[in-house]
């Protein structure tokens, strides 16, 4: 058994400043529980209390959570502060423990602008809004329903932020992008993007039934749950919805593992010579003798060629995912910055690490079967801060010139020699279009 002499202090969620009325949480261990607890925000030699305990608790875990701020304490300016938190213990002794916390007293909001115009709009699909912060914050970015995209400075040296945003597949439409700042201490400002959501070209995802045999059924079941038990159909369900959710959330959190600089400065290329047997955003009926047994939705290009054909970086970037992951099979995401990354999916064989560079075009290893597939394909997918997007875009030349080259430095990026026939896009919808007549 550990006995610790005093009560252990700590702030979980430490705030490194405080505003109008900004939560703090404090966690004390003791084993014989607490007497006094109290918090003190202590600015240009004067002491104000800010929060005390009313009862003394016998529990050994205990988790507070009160405000400090301007709005409590009208006393504090604008500058540092510090943050004191005092425990006894509730044993014969008392012992007492202390931990101080440098902060700053922010008691004026940020304010965000958006700076970019133009903005069209399409589900599933990416695009770059600049902004400007000004006054202390400590995040910023868009903001599209519960989804967050961050911000970053802009490259070159200019002055000001961008942010790479997408507007999901299933965001409901009618939700307004905003641009946000936050100052950690409970101030948090938007301003909303004015855009253009144009209706009649949006993309229509389609709707397939994809008839599961039984070969596929034992071949799934026997790959990705080889020791589990009882009714086939429930297990091959179970893997396709909730193994899909956590593989989607492995990939989600790779956004983390980003560049903070663009990794390409040409198109992304699609793989060639393929044939796409599904695209982004088909919802799928899983049908299963004639019963339909699951519905999910696909989110990204099922490009086949032949068997085992190596697979090519759609751009030049950074390995930050090189191993099996469930549905996926054998998988490889390359980081190209910002957030931005692709996926490969059901490869037979991986030839490459996490932190590899590679080069657009540059076979990864060879395409296969592995995971959720029932003939050899590769399944080629993207994602911004975690959200999945359409790639196609980002085939084309024209479309990265129109909303990422023309806003902000994308060194090494000419859109007319990138236009050249060998990368000439597929278009699959009216948008490309509709950002050309403009
Ligand atoms: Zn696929």
């Amino acid at each position: 058994m550990l006995r610790s002499a005093t009560p252990a202090i700590d702030l979980p969620n430490a705030t490194a400043s405080l505003g109008q009325a900004t939560p703090i949480t404090v966690h004390v261990r003791d084993q014989h529980g607490v007497r006094k607890a109290a918090a003190f925000v202590e600015q240009n030699g004067a002491r104000y209390s800010v929060w005390q305990l009313n009862q003394p608790t016998k529990a050994a875990d205990s988790t507070w959570t009160f405000t400090a701020g301007v709005k409590t304490t009208p006393q504090l300016r604008d500058g540092k502060a510090t943050l004191t938190i005092e425990v006894a213990s509730n044993d014969l002794r008392g012992k007492t423990a202390r931990i101080s916390r440098d902060v700053s007293v922010v008691t004026q909001p940020p304010t965000v602008s958006v700076d970019s115009d133009q903005h069209y709009l399409y589900l599933g699909m990416a695009d770059l809004a600049t902004l400007s912060v000004s006054g202390n914050y400590t995040q910023a970015g868009v903001r599209v329903g519960d989804q967050s995209f961050r911000a970053w400075p802009m490259p070159g040296g200019k002055s000001g932020l961008f942010s790479l945003f997408a507007f999901a597949w299933n965001m409901p439409q009618g939700t307004i992008p905003v641009v946000f700042a936050s100052n950690g201490a409970g101030n948090d400002v938007t301003t909303p993007i004015t855009f253009q959501f144009p209706k009649k070209e949006q993309p229509k995802y389609t709707v397939h039934d994809l008839q599961v045999s039984d070969a596929f059924l034992q071949k799934v079941v026997g790959e990705l749950d080889p020791n589990g038990s009882g009714d086939p159909v429930a297990r091959f369900v179970k893997i396709n919805s909730e193994m899909r959710r956590a593989n989607n959330k492995t990939l989600a959190d790779l956004q983390y593992k980003t560049a903070d600089h663009w990794l390409f400065s040409q198109p992304f290329t699609r793989q060639s010579h393929a044939q796409a047997e599904a695209t982004f955003a088909d919802l799928r009926n899983y049908i299963y003798h004639g019963q339909k047994i699951d519905q999910q939705v696909h989110l990204g290009y099922d490009l086949a060629v032949t068997q085992h054909v190596g697979v090519e970086a759609s751009n030049d970037g950074r390995i930050v995912y090189a191993a099996p992951l469930g549905i996926y099979g054998n998988c490889v995401v390359v980081d190209h910055g910002y957030g931005l990354q692709t996926i490969y999916g059901h490869m037979s064989r991986i030839d490459m690490h996490e932190g590899d560079m590679v080069k657009r075009g540059q076979v990864m290893g060879l395409s296969g079967m592995t995971g959720m597939a029932g003939g050899d394909h590769v399944h080629f997918a993207m994602q911004l801060d975690g959200v999945q997007i359409d790639p196609k875009e980002w085939w084309d030349p024209h479309w990265i010139q129109d909303h990422i080259a023309r806003r902000v430095q994308l060194p090494g990026f000419n859109a007319a020699a990138a236009s050249a026939p060998a990368a000439e896009p597929r278009r699959e919808h009216k948008a490309a279009a509709h950002h050309k007549r403009r």
